[in-house]
């Protein structure tokens, strides 16, 4: 799995998603900027700094945008797997899908200003428009970025968790964890949902199953739900991995005979 970059960025290619990406995998093309499937890591840190939205997840990318992901991987049928950006710089071509789109009405990249958030809260980079000409120049059909302001990426829920954005879609398929999703797909979380998944992870160091922590997440997040079952349900996994444990132990005692009997033998 690895992340796409779509229509949107044609004509654009302010390159901040290049700033942010840990492994240099995000290749400029003549028109366009082109993420390497086999470089990129899946951190998610380029999607929410893109100022027009052109970047997703493979699996979340628009129907209409499809062919983006093959033009994405074909850009790289010559190249391979380059191992970094920097050093090729502007790639004199792109993909046959690109260079057969008129111009684009994109805004001017210097219509859009970066800037880092600080704080506890906040400490991703966010990107906004400066000017109201980059709604009314989008292409139709895009949705903007304006919805859902303030909520965590998936790469900036990531960062804080430190639990990978592959984990946090897992998470989510278990109904452990809710994401809302902004008009374009993005998925966006509020600030409670880092605390949700450190919870969830510490439930997953205790041995406890995605079946077994379902039930119980409600209870133990929100006091409201809080519950004796919830109790009781904690206490029947612990008397559960006690006999684990129990069953084990007996097990290394009769490997231990074993080996003494046989290292008599052996001896
Ligand atoms: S998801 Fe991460 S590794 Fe992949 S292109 Fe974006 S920033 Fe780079
Ligand atoms: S941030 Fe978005 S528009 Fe800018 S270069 Fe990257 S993909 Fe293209």
């Amino acid at each position: 799995m690895t992340y796409v970059i779509a229509l949107p960025c044609v004509d654009v290619k302010d390159r901040a998603c290049v700033d942010e990406c840990p492994v240099d995998c995000i290749y400029e093309g003549n028109r366009m900027l082109y993420i390497q499937p086999d470089e990129c890591v899946d951190c998610g840190a380029c999607e929410p700094v893109c100022p027009v939205e052109a970047i997703f997840y493979e699996d979340d990318t628009p129907d209409q945008w499809a062919d983006y992901y093959n033009a994405n991987v074909d850009f790289f049928d010559d190249l391979g797997a380059p191992g970094g950006a920097a050093k090729m710089g502007v790639i004199d071509k792109d993909h046959p899908l690109i260079e057969a789109l008129p111009t684009q009405p994109n805004p001017s990249p210097d219509t859009h200003v970066r800037f880092r958030a600080n704080g506890p809260a906040a400490p991703y980079t966010a990107v906004m428009s400066i000017s109201d000409t980059h709604v009314r120049a989008r292409p139709s059909g895009h949705p903007g970025r304006a919805d859902l302001p303030g909520l965590l990426s998936i790469g900036g829920l990531a960062k804080l968790t430190r639990v990978s954005p592959r984990s946090l879609r897992y998470y989510e398929e278990q109904g452990l964890l809710v994401a809302r999703r902004t008009e374009a797909g993005h998925r966006r979380y509020e600030s409670e949902a880092v605390d949700r998944v450190l919870l969830v992870q510490r439930l997953f160091a205790a041995g406890l199953s995605s079946a077994d922590i379902r039930p119980v997440l409600p209870g133990m997040i929100d006091d409201a739900h809080c519950t004796e079952d919830l109790v009781t349900e904690l206490r029947e996994h612990r008397d559960r991995l006690q006999q684990e444990v129990e069953r084990q132990l007996d097990t290394i005692d009769i490997l231990d005979e074993v080996i003494e009997e046989h290292s008599a033998h052996a001896g």
